[in-house]
């Protein structure tokens, strides 16, 4: 049972509050995940303090090299975004996929990688987008890799009792990058992904050539998951149909998906994944040559 609701006015209030009430007290965000969780009882949590009032922690700001997303900002506040939707169109295309709008109206992108689920939208985006987290937690403020605040299916590296993460940093891209995400569901609002695919592309100077790709898949794992394989063959190899086709093959080799009666079987999605891979392949290179204004 929640004894107290704590709306805290500054990082260091939230902080200052974990701390007061150490082991009893959590961060809430959206609580579209939490509130399910502390009712399952998969979490506990004796007081909750709410993030969204801070308003540092509710900017999307563009610095020189990188974009930050505060912990506050919700999955439609990214979606509509101009500069998201400009430098990460798969981040865009991510949050506009998570539940229903009224779910992503009070959800947070942070709160979406928190909880760890490996079909995480905002999540699978953001890992092929080469984004970090930046947490404070006694003073001390620190970043992590993405892929790396994963410990495993709904268990993150951040520890909500004690840490606040304060939002994400992603870098902006290079010339000639761009990055998509596709999504496998069974309708069109309200699903869960059988599938999620985001890639983030960099194309050289002629847009003939790969430089390198990120291909990130989901659920196919206990997290989003590289496809390290594809990965490492669109390295500096021209961009052509066959290419494209090999990559989405190796992809769907290093993928190990459940069967799920939500989901799909396994052989459905294995079949499956290499037709997203290349629709999202394509849709970041077409991206690209419309940047260069070749379209
Ligand atoms: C009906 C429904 C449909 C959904 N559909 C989808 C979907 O299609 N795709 C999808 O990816 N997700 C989906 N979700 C899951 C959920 O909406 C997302 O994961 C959402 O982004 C979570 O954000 P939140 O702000 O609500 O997090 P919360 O529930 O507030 O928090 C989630 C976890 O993160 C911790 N936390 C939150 N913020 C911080 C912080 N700043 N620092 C430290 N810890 C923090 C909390 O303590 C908690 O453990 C759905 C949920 C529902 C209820």
């Amino acid at each position: 049972m929640i004894e107290e609701y704590y709306f805290a006015k500054s990082v260091s209030d939230a902080l200052f509050f974990l701390k007061e009430n150490q082991g009893q007290a959590r961060i809430i965000a959206g609580g579209t995940d939490l509130l399910l969780d502390l009712a399952d009882e998969k979490k506990h949590a004796a007081k909750l303090v709410d993030i969204t009032h801070i308003s540092e922690l509710a900017e999307i700001t563009v610095e020189e090299n990188f974009m930050r997303i505060g912990a506050a900002v919700t999955h439609t506040q990214i979606t509509r975004s101009p500069h998201i939707q400009k430098h990460f169109p798969a981040l865009a295309a991510a949050s506009g996929k998570v539940g229903s709008l009224q779910i992503r109206n009070i959800s947070t992108l942070v709160g979406n990688i928190i909880n760890a689920q490996p079909a995480a939208d905002g999540a699978v985006a953001l890992s092929a987008l080469d984004a970090r987290i930046e947490m404070m937690s006694e003073g001390s403020l620190s970043t992590l890799p993405l892929d790396d605040a994963y410990l495993g299916t709904g268990k993150s590296a951040v520890n909500s009792q004690a840490q606040l993460v304060t939002g994400v940093i992603i870098p902006l891209p290079q010339k000639n990058q761009s990055s998509a995400f596709i999504r496998l569901e069974q309708r069109k609002a309200l699903a869960l992904p059988m599938l999620n695919v985001a890639v983030n592309v960099t194309l050289d100077a002629s847009l003939e050539g790969f430089v390198r790709a990120a291909i990130v898949m989901a659920p196919v794992g206990p997290k989003p998951t590289h496809a390290m394989e594809a990965e490492a063959f669109l390295q500096n190899v021209p961009v052509t149909p066959d290419t494209i086709r090999q990559a989405a093959q190796l992809a769907a080799k290093e993928a190990n998906p459940r069967t799920s009666l939500i989901r799909g079987s396994r052989e459905y999605r294995i079949n499956v994944l290499p037709v997203l891979v290349q629709r999202a392949l394509d849709q970041a290179i077409q991206q690209i040559k419309q940047d260069n204004h070749l379209m």
